[in-house]
């Protein structure tokens, strides 16, 4: 179902995010206070105004409250993004997300009641950490402090193996859930399963479980 969202702060974050919700099929309304930033991205999104995001009257009359989602995308200007999320939550938006540009930002919009704080620079950095310390890491999530569920690209050596061969649950405690290859994403694959070169294995399990499976498999 189509959603919509108002995204503040048209600048590198805020136009990634609003042409992302564009396709994938919701409204977006895209608000900056600088007429250069709104002028790129108006014919990407289905709305754009230039406007100051911290007054309320403004916000107000665009008729905020009733999009399903806000996010503040403002960067470096640290108290805007504040009072903007603040008139935002008082306004009675549904969700308000926020980026923050540090942990003391982030603990402010947290205290003012923003429903998710996002901090892509320092996220994005742990992330590709993760990638350049285990090459064939190519995505993880991260389901508790201590279960991942790891996207690992399958390395020559072990191709033409099959799950059974590989063993990973009885070796290592961790199970593949899928293996993504070009024909299509075979889910909860059974023994028999084969392993390609370029296939994908979705893997989940503790930490220490899927890291002993990369060092010794992978
Ligand atoms: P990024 O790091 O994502 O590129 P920037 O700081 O460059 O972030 O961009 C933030 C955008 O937010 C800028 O285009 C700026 O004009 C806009 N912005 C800043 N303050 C306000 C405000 N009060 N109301 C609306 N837009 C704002």
């Amino acid at each position: 179902m189509k959603s919509q969202y108002a995204v503040i702060g048209l600048g590198r974050f805020g136009a990634s995010i609003s042409k992302e919700l564009v396709q994938l099929g919701n409204e977006v309304l895209g608000i900056d206070k600088d007429e250069e930033a709104v002028d790129e991205m108006s014919s990407e999104l289905t709305h754009t105004v230039v406007a100051d995001a911290t007054d309320e009257d403004v916000l107000k009359s665009l008729g905020i409250r009733n999009f399903d989602c806000a996010v503040v995308a403002i960067g470096d200007d640290i108290q805007s993004s504040i009072l903007a999320a603040i008139v935002l939550k008082d306004l009675g938006v549904k969700k308000v997300v926020a980026k923050a540009l540090s942990e003391l930002h982030g603990k402010v919009l947290d205290k003012i009641g923003v429903d998710r704080v996002i901090y892509p620079e320092r996220d994005m950095g742990i992330r590709v950490a993760h990638q350049l310390v285990s090459p064939n890491l190519l995505d993880y999530i991260e389901i508790s402090k201590d279960y991942t569920i790891a996207e690992l690209s399958v390395p020559k050596r072990i191709c033409g193996l099959s799950i059974r061969e590989l063993d990973p649950r009885a070796k290592y405690g961790c199970s593949v859930v899928a293996i993504n290859k070009k024909t299509g994403v075979i889910i909860a694959p059974t023994a028999t399963d084969v392993v390609n070169e370029k296939d994908i294995m979705v893997i989940i399990g503790t930490n220490d479980q899927i890291e002993e499976f990369e060092n010794e498999v992978i």
